[in-house]
């Protein structure tokens, strides 16, 4: 049976039993390991985050105790 998946670099849909994206040529075969590295690289993206969110916090402490 034939499943219509989600091109993960350009959106596009794909067949499951297509190697590689028609449209961008993404490799669709072994798709999940690309899942797992996008999830992965997600990860990285909410830890860079998080830490930008406790430098602001941070930098407006500052801002406040140094006007008081
Ligand atoms: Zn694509």
């Amino acid at each position: 049976m034939t499943q219509m998946i989600t091109c993960p670099t350009c959106g596009n849909g794909v067949s499951t039993e297509a190697e590689t994206c028609p449209q961008c040529g993404h490799p669709i075969a072994g798709r999940k390991n690309d899942l797992e590295e996008w999830q992965g690289k997600n990860r990285k993206g909410c830890l860079k985050a998080i830490l930008i969110l406790l430098t602001s916090i941070a930098l407006l402490f500052l801002v406040l105790m140094a006007n008081k």
